[in-house]
């Protein structure tokens, strides 16, 4: 039974609801049957979009796409050993969170809404006002004051209508969802709004394909707001249990330490993620003090086997040199993952399979990374 369900009261909606949330207030989830027909895929163009079974989306009509996807899986050198990285930086916008707005802009246009709000510390809402404006969708995106300017000029050169809200990241949130309830406007938000997430999960159906359908031991992935952990938690179980791999990858989440809650509520045993003093960090765009999806990311990593580790910004900066020297162009945030990855690895046994992601483009980030490494 394909349907939205909230993961509060357990209300269930048909997909074609203009819901972003339960009435109640709850998260929603969508329970949808997925289909593999692994021959087909095969021959389809390598994009995201092979999986069409799997994606919640009625009519090939519908979908907003720029052939994205499928990037390269590379072997990447650390100092004992490589790793295999998917390059999810050279997606249309540069971040994986193209998966993610291709689906749910989709989604979007399939309801006939056409004019949508977002909230982001910058690449969701680029990737949001790019899909809305390849869709002819009109959108506004709030960013918090301190969004590096790269990300602010691409988001206004799509056309979105770009409004900054001083203070943090939460107050960002904050300000969306009074607009929202104001003037009861459509929220394409990337952590409610539960058809992102059956964007991010094709991740883990290109790492499998990728892999001849074997599965990773370990995933390294990075988390804030959780889109792309959950993401391939729910692709690698579909994948689980359509019987296409044998088992789940252990996923394990990295935080920044100046801003983890997660690791603070994985480290402590808690089931509910507690509040924190949020510290500055360069990983600006795993900055999240209050995961909407915390409590569910917190299962998904468990319930993997998984773990959840932080970094300290000093290792952000060395993890992304080390990076650019092997030629790979990355983000801040894109580096924390990759600092994670690097201290996990000791923990790893050498014939262990571990896959890793690039998440964004340094191209988006030069000019901070400019003033980082002078400062360094
Ligand atoms: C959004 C983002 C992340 C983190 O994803 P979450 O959904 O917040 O867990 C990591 N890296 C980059 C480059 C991002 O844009
Ligand atoms: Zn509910």
């Amino acid at each position: 039974m394909n349907q939205l369900k909230c993961t509060d009261c357990d209300k269930q909606f048909s997909l074609n609801e203009k819901l972003w949330r339960c009435r109640c207030g709850g998260i929603l989830d969508i329970e949808f049957e997925p289909d593999f027909p692994l021959d087909k895929i095969k021959q389809r163009k390598k994009n995201m979009w092979r999986y069409r079974e799997a994606i919640p989306i009625a009519k090939g009509a519908d979908i907003i796409s720029f052939d994205e996807g499928f990037t390269p899986l590379l072997k990447v050198n650390f100092d004992e050993r490589s790793v295999l990285i998917k390059q999810d930086h050279i997606f249309p916008t540069g971040s994986f969170k193209d998966r993610g707005a291709s689906v749910l802009v989709s989604k979007i246009k399939e309801l006939g809404i056409n004019n949508v709000v977002e909230d982001s510390s910058g690449n969701a809402g680029c990737a949001i006002a790019a899909y809305c404006a390849h869709a002819g969708i009109s959108c506004e995106i709030f960013v918090p004051e301190s969004t590096p300017p790269g990300k602010l000029t691409q988001i206004e050169l799509y056309g979105a209508k770009l409004t900054k809200v001083p203070g943090s990241r939460e107050e960002t949130a904050r300000a969306v969802i009074r607009v929202i309830e104001e003037a009861q406007r459509y929220y394409a938000s990337h952590s409610w709004n539960p058809f992102f997430f059956h964007g991010t999960k094709t991740f883990a159906y290109e790492v499998c394909e990728q892999l001849n359908w074997e599965v990773p031991d370990y995933v390294v992935l990075p988390v804030g707001n959780g889109t792309l952990v959950l993401g391939a938690y729910i692709g690698f179980s579909e994948l689980f249990n359509a019987d296409i791999i044998e088992k789940l990858p252990k996923i394990i989440g990295v935080q920044a330490k100046n801003c983890a809650p997660l690791y603070k509520a994985y480290q402590e045993k808690l089931e509910i993620v507690p509040k924190i003093e949020a510290m500055g960090t360069i990983s600006e765009g795993i900055a999240i003090a209050e995961p909407i999806r915390g409590k569910q990311i917190l299962k998904a990593i468990k319930k993997s086997n998984g773990e959840i580790i932080a970094v300290e910004d000093h290792e952000i900066v060395e993890a992304l040199s080390k990076m650019c020297r092997q030629g790979f162009y990355i983000e801040p945030t894109a580096a924390a993952t990759i600092a994670g990855l690097n201290k996990y690895l000791i923990r790893v046994n050498p014939d262990e399979l571990v896959v890793s992601v690039f998440t964004g483009h340094g191209m988006k980030t030069t000019e901070k990374m400019k003033k980082i490494m002078d400062s360094n």
